[in-house]
């Protein structure tokens, strides 16, 4: 395995600051890397921009080919990438290698898109040409939460769109993504694809390179104003996919065993780790009991350990510093007159493992209801009138996803034309594709991912008008 930086499509040592990635399921140190210095940085800008000469005049057919043959090499080395996956991130081992398949049926998505060029004729016979042209070099910061998933959501979108990039990992799960690199580098020129370790200042001084011309950052809102900050000086382009607080309103005429396996699934997907998971569930009064009950059955039959044991179904929260905030925000909801629900299953004595829980006597004055928790806990609230709930909803400063649950899909789509939220899901909640625009209204972010909306982002117009 591989842990160094890849610059210019060589390995090479860091020469900053040290730090290891530890396996959150039994707190072990599973790498010691160093990261990169500021000049180590300069150099991954410097072979991005000179790679940038070449890689901007690729042409599509070759550029699909390049994919396509990362695709098979990914493919080759799924349960490889799937067990990294499971070591550094905490997730079970099925669900990282739902990671890595579907990241890469994601690449051959991008791999057929096709970036257009307008053409308009004007009445006095001139032609104009609109082309999207790349940008140069692209930084991409990439959090802990699907690392090799939110890798490849940065890195093909922009060398489809014939740029370059230097990507930064998250300090906690580097192995999964310089993997990916790694395997990348052999199909790319040297210099387009390169990656830089580090924590502390690494993305800082990446982000504000005067020779970034855009940054593509999956993270915290705190982080990404930050970003948003470096970005000036330069006037980078910025794509922010920031944190959320997904509500769902669950009404009396929800198929309610359908409904509740979906709610559950997207609660505590990846352990509530995911920025469009369902964090917030309002249900109608008449039905809150039965669904209580009934979330409480799913979280009691799973199997919670080690993502690498057999049969574990959840697995850590990735990191201390995590647990800890999640930990916090359920004891200060307990103090303000919260009730835990939780199942009475064993937890390892050691490793990051919080129990999924489901909160009950929950209102929006707690932080678990008004802020994002990023954890396997779910607040349930009791409503009578889901227009209020909308209203009430709609206060917050984050505004990325909810969803509605009912069997009148008339009634549940009038709710949703009314949430302030970038997506809105009718009897689902969480469920991504690579061909829809995927972005957060107020706080939870700037900009699109995904779809050729999300691809265009990673382009500039250039006019040619063409006359006789
Ligand atoms: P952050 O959002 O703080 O992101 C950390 C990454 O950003 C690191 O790679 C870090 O690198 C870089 N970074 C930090 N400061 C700057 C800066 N000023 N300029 C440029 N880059 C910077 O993540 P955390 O891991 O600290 O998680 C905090 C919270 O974010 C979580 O509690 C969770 O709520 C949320 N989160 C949301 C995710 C999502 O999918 N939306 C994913 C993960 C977390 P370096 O230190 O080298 O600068």
């Amino acid at each position: 395995m591989n842990t160094q930086l890849l610059i210019n499509g060589n390995f090479s040592n860091g020469l900053g600051n040290m730090f290891q990635v530890i396996n959150p399921a039994n707190e072990s140190i599973l790498a010691e890397l160093t990261g990169a210095n500021a000049e180590q940085v300069d150099q991954a800008v410097a072979s991005a921009q000179k790679a940038f000469q070449l890689w901007k005049n690729q042409s599509d057919e070759d550029i699909k080919e390049i994919f396509n043959k990362i695709c098979k090499a990914l493919k080759d080395e799924k349960d490889e990438i799937a067990e990294l996956i499971t070591l550094e991130q905490g997730k079970p081992f099925q669900l990282a290698q739902f990671e890595v398949e579907a990241g890469i049926s994601w690449i051959q998505f991008i791999a057929d898109i096709a970036i257009p060029v307008e053409t308009l004729q004007e009445p006095n016979g001139k032609k104009i040409e609109v082309y999207n042209r790349p940008l140069g070099v692209v930084a991409s910061i990439t959090p802990w939460n699907w690392p090799f998933m939110i890798a490849i959501w940065h890195l093909f979108p922009a060398l489809k769109a014939k740029n370059t990039v230097v990507n930064k990992p998250s300090e906690y799960t580097p192995l999964s993504t310089i993997k990916l690199v790694e395997i990348m580098n052999n199909f790319l020129p040297a210099g387009v694809c390169n990656i830089v370790l580090g924590t502390g200042e690494t993305g800082k001084i990446l982000t504000e390179h005067k020779n970034i011309a855009k940054v593509t950052f999956t993270g915290s809102t705190a982080t990404g104003q930050r970003i948003l900050k470096n970005s000036v000086d330069s006037l980078k382009s910025v794509v922010l996919e920031l944190g959320g607080n997904d509500v769902g309103i669950m009404l009396p005429d929800a198929d309610i065993e359908k409904a509740v396996q979906g709610i559950f699934s997207s609660a505590f997907l990846n352990m509530g780790q995911t920025c469009a998971a369902l964090k917030r569930l309002y249900v109608h009064e008449d039905i809150y009991d039965d669904v209580v009950g009934r979330l409480a059955d799913l979280a009691t039959s799973q199997k919670i350990g080690d993502g690498m044991a057999p049969n574990t179904t959840f697995g850590p929260v990735q990191n201390q510093a995590q647990y800890l905030k999640i930990k916090k925000m359920i004891v200060a909801a307990v103090q303000q007159g919260a009730k835990v629900i939780e199942p009475e299953s064993e937890i390892p004595s050691t490793g990051y493992f919080i129990l999924p829980t489901i909160l009950t006597h929950v209102n929006e004055s707690m932080d678990i209801v008004s802020d994002e928790q990023f954890g396997p806990v779910l607040p349930v609230l009791k409503f009578s009138n889901a227009e209020d709930v909308v209203q009430l909803t709609n206060n917050s400063e984050f505004g990325l996803g909810g969803s509605v649950w009912s069997r009148d899909l008339k009634k549940a789509h009038d709710l949703a034309a009314k949430m302030d939220t970038g997506t809105v899901w009718i009897n689902s909640h969480s469920d991504l594709s690579p061909a829809v625009p995927f972005g957060g209204w107020k706080k939870s972010g700037l900009g699109y991912s995904f779809g050729l909306d999300g691809l265009l982002l990673f382009t500039q117009k250039q006019a040619i008008h063409i006359s006789e």
